[in-house]
């Protein structure tokens, strides 16, 4: 069978790989924990099923316009006016199936094959490899200073006549960081003097903590939304924890909107009805669903520093969003995977090696799930690794002693 070479060069997603490997022990009966997720545990807001549903009762599903029902887009239109300030036409807006295809169909739309497209790392697994499937080269823009957010001086630094975009994830999916005001308003500047596609993935920007809040591009720039560089992709997965209904959306001039519509409607015809119903149904009911989700998670995000603080030596930036963490654990082990892998084997916990997030010697840590996943979790990965930890401990209704440190 032949494969063709660019298909072929793209990487495995190792989240999914070591999800499936945690779904194999835990049906074998492992009492796995998983600090590895990617969506939160609560089930879709109510207004999202009742609307859902009622498509289905009716039976009317069918084929959409391709960049979105109009309600659905109406909906979006009210949510940017609410959280952005900028009202979009309805011609500034495209719903795709997730904010993952919203991204691709971003980038299959302003990149040239060879163009580049500034990455800043730590950074979420699927941009580089998105950008390599649109024939583009990824430039990874990497903190000198050990932190997990670089300087403006770094990310000039990697602009050349060659770059197209930049991808910008605030609040940062591994590290929870939120990028300052400051930092966000000189991108702005930068990406608009340049000429550069400055793709905003906002897909968690309500999902902050301590009273932050993730700046706005749109803030720095009176530029009209169809003269402007910026381009904001948001979605229902994460705030309103709807991951299943693959629901996305994309606000950007009219003039790569309409493209963006060709590319869809060559590849998927239009999003599912049944979602966008769903998706319609989550932002136009009540709200109070996402705020008590952040407050949860929030909690959850205590719970896991404090945790984390129990065990020696590891350092760890305080998130302030999202629902992940990207501890150092350079300490015990510079190679993420090794560490990664004998956690799962030994320990039965799941997490996801920094490696894939340009962060080598720092794992990610999901504190989606509950309070007990959390605590025993990190109980769990304390014991694997840290000599000061009692070695042995309960692991199911195992007692495992630990023999390798
Ligand atoms: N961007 C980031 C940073 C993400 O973490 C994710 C989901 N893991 C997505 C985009 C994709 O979201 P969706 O489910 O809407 O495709």
């Amino acid at each position: 069978m032949q494969v063709s070479t660019l298909a072929s060069s793209i990487a495995p997603s190792a989240t999914l790989a070591l999800n499936e490997r945690a779904k194999r022990l835990a049906d074998q009966g492992q009492p796995v924990i998983h600090l590895g997720g990617g969506e939160p545990k609560n089930t879709a807001p109510h207004a999202a099923i009742v609307a859902a549903s009622a498509r289905l009762v009716q039976g009317d599903v069918k084929y959409s316009a391709t960049d979105g029902t109009p309600g659905l887009k109406r909906a979006i239109i009210r949510y940017t006016e609410e959280h952005y300030g900028r009202v979009p036409a309805p011609g500034n807006v495209i719903v795709s199936s997730g904010a993952k295809q919203s991204l691709y169909n971003v980038l299959l739309s302003v990149v040239e094959p060879g163009d580049e497209v500034v990455v800043l790392a730590p950074y979420w697994v699927s941009y580089p490899e998105m950008v390599r499937l649109v024939q583009g080269h990824p430039v990874i823009v990497t903190p000198e200073d050990g932190t997990v957010v670089p300087t403006l001086d770094e990310i000039e630094d990697a602009l050349s006549h060659q770059t197209r975009a930049l991808i910008l994830n605030s609040p940062n999916n591994p590290s929870g960081a939120v990028y300052p005001a400051p930092l966000v308003r000189g991108i702005v500047e930068l990406c608009e003097e340049r000429g550069v596609h400055l793709i905003m993935d906002d897909i968690y920007h309500r999902l902050v903590f301590d009273g932050v809040q993730a700046p706005s591009a749109y803030t720095f720039t009176d530029r009209e939304l169809d003269e402007s560089m910026v381009v904001v992709v948001n979605g229902i997965s994460k705030l309103y924890g709807m991951t299943g209904f693959r629901i996305g959306w994309t606000i950007a001039p009219r003039a790569l909107v309409e493209v963006m519509t060709n590319v869809q409607a060559q590849t998927t015809s239009c999003p599912s009805t049944v979602s966008m119903a769903a998706a319609e149904g989550a932002l136009t009911g009540v709200q109070s669903v996402v705020e008590n989700l952040r407050l949860s998670i929030q909690t959850l995000r205590d719970t896991m520093l404090a945790e984390l603080r129990t065990i020696e030596g590891i350092r760890v930036e305080r998130p302030l969003g999202t629902f992940y963490c990207l501890p150092d654990f350079g300490a015990y082990s510079r190679d993420s995977e090794v560490l990664s892998e004998m956690l799962l084997d030994r320990a039965l916990v799941v997490t996801v090696p920094g490696k894939e997030f340009g962060a080598e010697g720092h794992l990610r840590l999901s504190y989606c799930g509950s309070t007990k996943d959390v605590v025993e979790g990190v109980r769990r990965i304390r014991w694997a690794i840290d000599p000061t930890a009692p070695n042995e401990i309960v692991i199911g209704d195992r007692k495992v002693v630990r023999d390798w440190l």
